[in-house]
């Protein structure tokens, strides 16, 4: 058993007792322990603030870009171990840990990619123009333009459990890019791949002191002291989230703050589409990888299935033959395609949920509750059904955050982006159709509600990511119940951490002062 150290103001460190266990799901041994117990983490705020932010602001975008490469490459170069704590604490697959791993890896390469442009287009300007200059009266010298420049605070960044590496990456790289230092903090049960990930960065990626500190345990009332230049970046669910909106910081002082959290993300079959074509089968493998990838612990996991009518029993069969061969169990065994949940109270809320969802007139069409495995926090995947969804409420409402996904029925196209609706606001909605008639209806329809549409049709279905993988050259995050935040999505991702100023006055002075690229009437 290992003791995990939180990393602040550049040592490793130990809290003093009050540990929290870190447990093995898939056969209920503690693995790791840690707590923050006697920690000053207000100590590690300043340093970043003091330190970590000069030293990143001092630096150009392209070296910035240069510093996300080496963190990208030394994670690489570890990915192996990375792997083998994934499995060990998150019970995820080789397949599940790698998703997390790699796609921490590739999204820090993005990242870096993206500074080197930036600073190719930037040189050694350290903000960012937004548009050119533009007149605000009728005098030709008086303009006004928008610049970006980096916040002097630091970022605190609270992740769920179930992306332990990919949600402190994708934080991490457009703060980063951004020139913002993090004090980032993974959810407690799952922290063993942060705190490795971590070492291998302190010891691997020359990081500036100050840029990147990690927390392994609580953080208490921490967000109650944040700065007015500092930001949260959260990703959890919507309980924890409404409490740090209403953090000391976030009511008082304007910290910003920006929540990822529950997702009700829908599935829509399109009613062209026939039994036996691309886009049919397409739609099948998505909803058995979402239903079964990471154990459904996703939060773009595919919740609510919407299908034609006339298509509901030949898809509900489809899926439960592809739900039939998937092996459930200890995903340290060979030939195992789905692990545990990743702790007993993981396992006691998605079984809480689906009783829940059965009280309001969902049935179990495929699966069941009990534990296939005995020992460990196993569920088998679950496929419910609902034949009234437009009076079905728990569904539309209350996320199982497992291997648990239900069929909807709909009955007309205008049907479709209305029952979308009734989630309240998703991270991502997939549409599957080759008709321009039914996407017009659909797809824009459904946009509102939505960060993120994946459009399934004949001509892409072998080229198509599937709906849960996140892309950081697309946003992630969406409005209403999804926490009404958005990351990623390329340059767009480092606004969050930057101030937008309006600068007016003479345009010869701002031109030169901010470097502006020369117009054809100058
Ligand atoms: P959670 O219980 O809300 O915990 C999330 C994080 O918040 C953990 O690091 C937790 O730390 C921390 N936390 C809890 N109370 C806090 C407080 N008062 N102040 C500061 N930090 C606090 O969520 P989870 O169980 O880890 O994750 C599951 C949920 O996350 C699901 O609902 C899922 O939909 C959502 N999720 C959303 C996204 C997205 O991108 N939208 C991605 C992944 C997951 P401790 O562990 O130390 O308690």
């Amino acid at each position: 058993m290992i003791t995990l150290k939180s990393y602040l103001c550049g040592a490793w460190c130990e809290g003093n007792g009050g540990d929290a266990s870190l447990v093995n799901p898939s056969n209920e041994e503690v693995i790791a322990r840690c707590s923050t117990k006697g920690l000053d983490l207000q100590a590690a705020l300043a340093y970043a603030r003091d330190v970590g932010g000069p030293a990143l602001r001092a630096m150009t975008f392209a070296e910035r870009g240069a510093l996300l490469k080496r963190m990208s490459s030394a994670l690489h170069e570890s990915r192996e171990a990375l792997v083998d704590a994934s499995t060990l604490n998150n019970g995820a697959t080789r397949g599940d840990a790698k998703f997390d791993v790699d796609g921490a890896i590739g999204t820090l390469a993005f990242y870096a990619k993206l500074g080197e442009k930036l600073g190719a287009e930037q040189g050694d300007r350290r903000f960012l123009l937004e548009g050119g200059g533009e007149p605000l009266t009728r005098a030709p010298r008086f303009c006004g333009y928008h610049v970006w420049t980096s916040r002097t605070g630091v970022a605190l960044h609270i992740n769920a459990f179930n992306f332990p590496a990919w949600g402190l990456a994708e934080k991490a790289a457009c703060a980063i890019l951004a020139g913002v230092p993090i004090l980032t903090k993974p959810a407690t049960s799952t922290a063993l791949v942060a705190f490795k990930l971590v070492e291998v960065l302190v010891d691997k990626a020359a990081i500036p002191a100050g840029v990147l500190q990690l927390v392994c345990g609580s953080v208490g009332d921490l967000t109650d002291h944040l700065l007015p230049e500092d930001v949260i970046g959260f990703t959890g669910s919507a309980n924890t989230g409404a409490t740090l909106r209403r953090s000391r910081s976030v009511v008082e002082r304007s910290t910003r703050i920006n929540i990822e959290a529950d997702s009700l993300n829908a599935a829509v079959l399109g009613e062209d589409v026939e039994a036996g074509s691309e886009t049919w089968h397409l739609f099948i493998r998505h909803l058995a990888t979402e239903l079964t990838q990471k154990s459904g612990q996703k939060c773009t996991a595919t919740r609510r299935i919407f299908v034609p009518r006339r298509h509901a029993d030949a898809i509900q069969e489809a899926l439960s033959e592809r739900l039939a061969a998937i092996r459930v169990g200890d995903p340290s065994h060979e030939g195992i395609d789905m692990g545990p949940l990743a702790t007993a109270q993981q396992l006691k809320d998605a079984q809480a949920g689906i009783e829940l969802l059965q009280a309001d007139g969902c049935r179990i069409v495929f699966g069941n509750t009990a534990n296939p495995v005995g020992k460990g926090y196993f569920l088998s995947p679950i496929l419910l059904r609902h034949d009234d969804a437009m009076t079905a409420r728990a569904v539309h409402a209350h996320e199982v955050f497992g291997p648990v996904s239900t069929i909807l029925p709909y009955d007309g196209a205008a049907q479709a982006p209305a029952l979308v609706a009734r989630g309240e606001g998703t991270l991502v909605c997939s549409i599957y159709s080759n008709d321009k008639g039914f996407l017009e209806t659909v797809l824009l329809a459904s946009a509102t509600w939505t960060g993120r549409i994946l459009l399934g049709s004949d001509k892409v279905a072998d080229q198509t990511t599937t709906p849960g993988m996140v892309m950081p050259a697309s946003i992630h995050g969406g409005p209403g119940r999804a926490g009404g935040g958005e990351v990623l999505g390329g340059e767009r991702g480092l606004r969050f951490y930057m101030q937008r100023t309006a600068i007016q006055g003479d345009r010869s002075i701002l031109d030169r002062l901010l470097g502006a690229p020369k117009r054809d009437d100058a």
